[in-house]
């Protein structure tokens, strides 16, 4: 095996033993640190009359109570730490729509080991110091700025900070410094193509770009399949969320073929998000993190709410790190209409489907005349379609597809290119405006 296309190669070339007994070694230690560190952890082990010793096997790790994010809500803005806080030396905290915000604390080695992470996860994508990084995320609280930005910079490539916004801008640092690899979300990569368009400037011949990192939110094959086209680049699926850092979590190789979550940092367990029993390799269900690589606040069996599957079988990279599936969602991005479950994901990849269609939709849920009714809009790409007996054959057409998919007729609607609004952050897909009882 070549040993330069690892960023870590004692890590990312272990074998499936191996991974297990280092993990066994790493929990014990944290189960252990998180007792003795944490006034939340120890209360809850005493509570149930658990001792860091039962720990004893990986199977054990089910004996641990599950931590959630009204945990740390609960013991908001520091009640979870496991080291005092004059070692801490950065907190990043996540917006949180309501009640607290969350706090996830960070001493120097979690940041530095983080920062590995996430240089693994570049340099598995071919990233290497004679490349130039531009990121586009929003520095600060959200952890998708600083976390690429030290990531990177370990790697030792040449990074340029832009932040989020200023699409002008971004395409001048383009030009100017050769950017080669960008980190964008997916929305903002198809943003960053439509003003490409409007000034003239073709990728593949007037930019260096090679690679894309997108990330952050759900999005379809078909859609990165359209974002690398429209770009010319090979566009990488990243996964991480602040309670596990930031990103570097989970990351695609080469192969594209699922998500490799760095096993040496985190366990990895999908449960049934009802009964919070374990689904067989393969299945769907909660995805669940314990970390065995953090100091300042290691998190035990954390219940993400993002629901995803374990890829089986082996990757042919040479890495035996368990692969995630794209993430379906969150549960509680779950749209009940009517009864039925549906996911956004689900809509958006018939959506993705459509040539005739830009990537932009909104998802709208109303209460006309007391039913509950969903309505579709989606914009047209460029593509210029002036017949009207078309665009309804078109609209028949998604409906129909979506009403396969989902069992529940929307209303499709196809509006111009660029009329939707657009947001700088994550995009926003659902806007439920039900009555409620
Ligand atoms: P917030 O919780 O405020 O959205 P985070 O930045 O921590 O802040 O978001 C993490 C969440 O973003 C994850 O739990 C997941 O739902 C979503 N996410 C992150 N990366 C991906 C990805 N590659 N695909 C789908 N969803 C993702
Ligand atoms: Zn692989």
């Amino acid at each position: 095996m070549d040993k330069s296309s690892f960023f870590n190669p004692e890590f990312e070339t272990l074998d499936r033993k191996q991974i297990e007994a280092l993990q066994l070694e790493r929990l014990k230690a944290t189960v252990a640190h998180c007792y003795n560190g944490s006034a939340f952890y120890k209360a809850r082990f005493d509570s149930i009359g658990l001792k860091p010793e039962d720990i004893k096997t990986l199977d054990d790790l089910r004996r641990v109570p599950f931590t959630t994010k009204q945990d740390l809500r609960d013991t908001y803005p520091f009640g979870m730490a496991s080291v005092p806080l004059d070692k801490c030396v950065r907190l990043h905290s996540s917006s949180g729509t309501t009640g607290n915000p969350t706090v996830i604390l960070h001493t120097q080695r979690d940041l530095d080991q983080w920062a590995n992470a996430v240089a693994r996860c570049l340099w598995m994508v071919g990233c290497r110091p004679d490349d130039v990084f531009q990121n586009t995320s929003g520095y600060g609280m959200f952890t998708g700025g600083l976390g690429f930005q030290y990531g990177a910079e370990k790697l030792g490539m040449l990074t340029v900070p832009a932040a989020a916004g200023n699409t002008l801008r971004q395409l001048k640092f383009f030009k100017d410094f050769n950017t080669t690899v960008v980190h964008a979300i997916p929305s903002y990569a198809a943003r960053l193509y439509e003003v490409m368009v409007e000034k003239g400037i073709d990728p593949r011949r007037d930019l260096k770009l090679r690679t894309l990192v997108i990330g952050a939110e759900p999005h379809s094959e078909d859609t990165r399949r359209r974002i690398e086209d429209m770009l010319g680049v090979k566009a990488y699926n990243s996964f991480g969320m602040s309670e596990m850092c930031g990103p570097g979590v989970a990351f695609e190789c080469k192969e594209q073929n699922g998500m490799h979550i760095w096993e040496d940092y985190y366990i990895v367990e999908i449960v049934d998000p009802d009964t919070l029993e374990p689904v067989p390799d393969g299945e769907v269900g909660e995805l669940v993190l314990t970390t065995i690589n953090r100091e300042a606040m290691p998190l035990l069996r954390y219940r993400t709410r993002d629901l995803t599957r374990i890829l089986p079988g082996d990757c042919p990279c040479g890495r035996h790190h368990k692969r995630l599936d794209r993430m379906k969602g969150r549960s509680d991005d779950m749209i009940i209409l009517k009864g039925v479950n549906i996911f956004p994901i689900q809509i958006e990849t018939i959506l993705m489907q459509f040539k005739e269609l830009a990537s932009d939709y909104l998802i709208t849920l109303e209460t006309l005349e007391d039913n509950d009714a969903m309505t579709v809009d989606v914009e047209l790409s460029d593509m210029f379609i002036d017949d009207y007996a078309a665009l309804q054959r078109l609209e028949r057409e998604i409906t129909r597809q979506l009403h396969d998919e989902i069992l529940i007729t929307p209303k499709v609607r196809l509006v111009p290119k660029g009329s939707l609004p657009k947001s700088e952050g994550k995009a926003v897909r659902v806007k439920d405006l039900r009555k409620k009882y």
